[in-house]
């Protein structure tokens, strides 16, 4: 089973995986917990590229093919090992990142992103994408530890990553979760819990 967590910088995608990792484990299934860009070895080496080029600039298209080639690694050496072993693999962003960043976010053609994604990925999808949705302006506020990630970018950029990432989960309501990311960190775990109680063997 393979879930991918997504959402604006300060939205809280981190903590909320390390609290479904451990119910998951609760319930006696190994869990992968991984993130994107960095979840590989290679992956390590572009996060860092791409992290430092966001101060120096990189063209959009360059960026978006390096967060295509750690996805492919990613897919590669981490996510579809672990799933072919029956582990449960929660990552920290996935492809609808590229999409709602690099698409909706810079200016290039959301579908192009996406099908970039898709040949990476050799087509993997997850079976659940939870989002987890909040105003940019509440991000900068409750999580100060995000502010120079949110304030590399203009004000609008997030906003149109926020509205990128709600136009895919409306696009695709059986595989999205929508969760309001303002609420307490404990409700938005139940939340999570309330859909995967279904799904989860
Ligand atoms: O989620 P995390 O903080 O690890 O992401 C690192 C940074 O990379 C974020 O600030 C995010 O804005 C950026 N990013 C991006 N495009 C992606 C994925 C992440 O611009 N596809």
């Amino acid at each position: 089973y393979f879930i991918a967590l997504e959402g604006g910088d300060g939205s809280g995608k981190s903590t909320q995986a390390q609290a479904l990792a451990e119910w998951i484990r609760s319930k006696g299934h190994e869990v992968v917990v991984t993130r994107e860009p960095g979840g590989s070895a290679i992956g390590q080496r572009l996060r860092a590229m791409l992290l430092d080029v966001g101060n120096t600039g990189i063209s959009h298209r360059a960026e978006a093919l390096l967060y295509a080639a750690d996805r492919a690694e990613h897919v590669d050496t981490v996510i579809r090992p672990a799933l072919e072993r029956g582990a449960v693999v929660i990552t920290d962003r996935y492809l609808d990142s590229s999409v709602a960043y690099q698409g909706a976010g810079r200016d290039l053609a959301a579908a192009e992103v996406a099908r970039i994604s898709r040949w990476a990925t050799d087509g993997l999808v997850p079976d659940l994408t939870v989002l987890l949705d909040l105003d940019p302006a509440v991000a900068r506020e409750r999580f100060t530890e995000a502010l120079d990630r949110l304030e590399s970018e203009p004000e609008d950029f997030h906003a149109r990553v926020r509205a990128g990432f709600l136009a895919l989960a409306a696009a695709d309501p059986v595989r999205y979760l929508v969760v309001n990311a303002a609420q307490p960190p404990a409700a938005v775990s139940t939340a999570i819990r309330h859909r995967l109680d279904r799904e989860l063997p």
